[in-house]
């Protein structure tokens, strides 16, 4: 054998050796997450939506929650529900700000290891009920929610196209995706990065044009675009159906079912099978969307979560 033939066959053996090795460590692993790693940096899409004025004007709810006229949920303004810039955790607390803060909840739970900002964008859907709408049975199916966001969806990819409009979905792509197997929380090592959008939130204005939709449920569809080749995975993020309730408690609550697969612990029902037994009176993070009727004492995590997600240690 040459010594260029021996070379090339001793590279190959140690990269095969290397693929099996790592074939046999991915095992899953809590602290990973399944639709994103909880340690790192996190930019999640919030995509506010609403039904143009003819609609929205008549839907009577306080207009201090959400107004017809307004882009956003009130708590969006004024970073009152999320930080908008990793910059934001270095300042120093104002409770305006801070309490009952997403970003914040998560950076304190985490013992400063995680940041999740928020950019929020508004879209209008201003026929209702749409005049057209294309559904591919292989990805979407016909439920409310699903029907609706690919409206919002293809909105989105025709601003992504266009170049006078500044929506870029590459913003909202910058981690793999871990699913338990593989640690995300840090872009760097996973380039080229997959094209699944990292988390994305779709949240409507109440309408009864939606029929009498639950609060939220814990997927926001599968949609792909094949002109921007960025694609929406149906865990990676969740849709709300009443943007007037609490954001506070229902983001935490959903991203909770998405992000390690978290039953309720209130009996509600058996998301991912019975794992937990009811308790009125016990705290978690899902259990935070029912703080505003008065059922938990804790706004916090617990502590076995706390570990299961990798943000304390067993002492
Ligand atoms: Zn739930």
């Amino acid at each position: 054998m040459k010594a260029s033939k021996i070379l090339i066959t001793i590279i190959s053996i140690f990269i095969l050796s290397n693929v099996l090795y790592a074939t046999l460590q991915s095992t899953s692993i809590s602290t990973n997450g399944k639709c994103f790693t909880p340690s790192g940096d996190l930019k999640v899409l919030f995509i506010a939506v609403r039904f143009g004025e003819n609609v929205d004007t008549t839907i009577k709810i306080d207009p201090s929650l959400w107004d017809a006229y307004k882009s956003y949920p009130e708590n969006i303004y004024g970073n009152k529900i999320f930080y908008s810039d990793y910059n934001m955790f270095n300042l120093s607390v104002d409770s305006a700000r801070d309490i009952n803060n997403i970003s914040q909840w998560y950076y304190v739970m985490s013992d400063g290891n995680f940041r999740l900002i928020v950019d929020t964008i508004s879209v209008i859907i201003d026929t209702m009920p749409p005049t057209e709408i294309v559904i591919n049975s292989n990805v979407f199916g016909n439920s409310t929610h699903q029907i609706y966001n690919k409206i919002v969806f293809d909105t989105l990819a025709n601003w992504h196209a266009d170049p006078k409009h500044p929506f870029d979905w590459g913003n909202y792509d910058n981690r793999c995706y871990p699913n338990y197997v593989q640690d995300c929380s840090n872009n760097d090592y996973n380039f080229p990065i997959d094209s699944i959008i990292d988390y994305v939130v779709v949240c409507y204005r109440w309408s009864p044009i939606t029929g009498n939709p639950p609060t939220a449920v814990a997927d926001v569809s599968n949609w792909s675009d094949i002109t921007s080749n960025y694609k929406v995975q149906t865990n990676c993020g969740f849709t709300q159906f009443r943007g007037d309730r609490s954001i506070f408690g229902l983001f935490i609550h959903e991203v909770s079912h998405t992000l390690y697969g978290c039953p309720h612990y209130a009996c509600a029902n058996d998301v991912v099978g019975n794992y937990f037994y009811g308790q009125v009176g016990g705290w978690g993070a899902v259990k935070l969307s029912e703080v505003s009727q008065g059922n938990t004492p804790f706004m916090t995590a617990n502590a076995w979560e706390r570990w299961f997600l990798g943000w304390i240690e067993m002492k």
